[in-house]
């Protein structure tokens, strides 16, 4: 359970970050002015500075006046922001800055990005050009699971970690078991027994390897499942005579027939349990629709949906579990009367959010413009909401079935903890 909130909260942040990142990938410069800057972990950021020093002096070759002004301000901003850093952070820090024209040339402004990733992103980089590059930033946020996989039969097994797409070989080991055919001479049953112990001890030798590496801190609470894979029947005797460790045994996903063991067998595993990964990826999320589902036809006053209620009770404290489509595509806004301080909310459509911003609203008392205070995302406004109000969100993809049923109830509901009153 603790794994599963943990989870979330991450996938609210990349969430946010990718939010960051499609604005930023908008952004066009004057000219080759825009820099981008990618700090691997733990470098010294005097280092960095000394870099962008040198930087700043080539700058003077510039021709074009505006291009060197702007080259040179968007350095001095940069090195201003990693003087409050010692060192990179331990994921790396990633910055971008440049002169963005507002309308039209030379109503350039000054913008500045400072990301901490999520993931190490280990990149060094110094860029200038006519647009942000976010490729590298990018790539650490795609879904990375982890998953446990081990190939075994009587010959062979193999222990190995897929991250993403990157497999890495944990550990290689041979059984030594003698073939089924005794040597002349050995009393068949003795045979047997002897070769029935060394099998045992060659798959309690597999378990303790598998217990070790997987249950390691830096593997561990990251595990997604276990994926046990090999050719005949070798691997299912193994996971029930194996001493695994409980918590690992909870985490198999999945036991696939391969045509071989060992490290060869892991590759094939990977191929072959493709479909498979993808598909745990959206179980979490589809267990919770099942149950928002299932409360619709059982127990209805368990359940609020559509955008309009589950705004409206957000505060209530009664909220378990928030669901919400990951492109809902929608704008938090608020606005404020420059003269009473009165304020109007709204949930909008990102389009018809950009026109409110161009013609707000006026203010009924004053009769003039009000002016927009909060613009934001609307999951991530509901991410800080729950932080405040104990909540848990859930972003649902909407390319799934899954997906395209919650998005007929509005693509937003709250799972609840007690009934709501009015
Ligand atoms: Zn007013």
């Amino acid at each position: 359970m603790k794994r599963e909130i943990r989870q979330e909260d991450s996938d609210i942040r990349k969430y946010k970050i990718k939010k960051i990142l499609e604005e930023i990938k908008k952004k066009k410069g004057r000219g080759t002015e825009l820099i981008s800057l990618y700090i691997p972990p733990g470098k010294r950021m005097s280092d960095v500075i000394n870099y962008l020093r040198q930087e700043y002096a080539t700058a003077e070759n510039i021709k074009s006046d505006t291009t060197r002004k702007h080259v040179k301000d968007a350095i001095t901003k940069v090195i201003e922001r990693l003087k409050y850093y010692q060192a990179s952070p331990e994921n790396g820090l990633v910055v971008f800055c440049g002169a963005i024209p507002v309308s039209g040339p030379g109503t350039e402004k000054m913008e500045i990005y400072v990301i901490e990733p999520p993931e190490p992103v280990n990149v060094n980089l110094y860029r200038c050009d006519d647009h942000f590059h976010t490729e590298y930033i990018e790539e650490t946020l795609k879904e990375k699971e982890v998953y446990g996989l081990v190939s075994i039969d009587v010959n062979d097994a193999a222990i190995g970690i897929l991250e993403g797409n990157r497999l890495e070989i944990l550990g290689k080991y041979t059984s030594g078991i003698p073939g089924k055919h005794r040597a002349g001479g050995q009393s068949a049953r003795r045979f047997e027994r002897l070769r029935e112990m060394a099998v045992h001890q060659y798959y309690d030798r597999i378990a303790k390897h598998m217990n070790q590496e997987f249950l390691r801190d830096d593997i561990f609470p990251r595990l997604s499942g276990i994926i046990v894979g090999g050719p005949g029947f070798t691997k299912n005797e193994f996971l029930e005579e194996a001493d695994i460790d409980y918590r690992l045994k909870k985490k198999i996903v999945a036991v696939i027939d391969t045509n071989y063991a060992g490290e060869d067998g892991l590759r094939e595993l990977v191929e072959k349990a493709r479909d498979i990964l993808s598909n745990i990826r959206y179980v979490r999320e589809k267990r919770y629709v099942d149950e928002f589902l299932s409360r619709l036809s059982r127990k209805h006053n368990m359940v609020v949906y559509g955008l309009k209620e589950v705004m409206d009770n957000i505060y209530s404290g009664a909220y378990d579990v928030l669901l919400i489509l990951e492109d809902i595509g929608k704008k938090y806004m608020v606005f404020k009367c420059p003269k009473c301080g009165a304020t109007k909310e709204y949930i909008l459509d990102n389009e018809e959010a950009l026109k409110l911003e161009y013609r707000p609203p006026k203010c009924e008392k004053c009769n003039v413009d009000m002016e927009l205070d909060v613009n934001r995302d609307l999951v991530e406004h509901i991410a800080s909401l729950a932080e405040e109000y104990g909540f848990k969100v859930v972003l649902i993809s909407s390319a799934t079935e899954h997906g395209k049923i919650f998005k007929q109830f509005g693509g937003i509901a709250a799972l609840l903890r007690y009934p709501i009153t009015y």
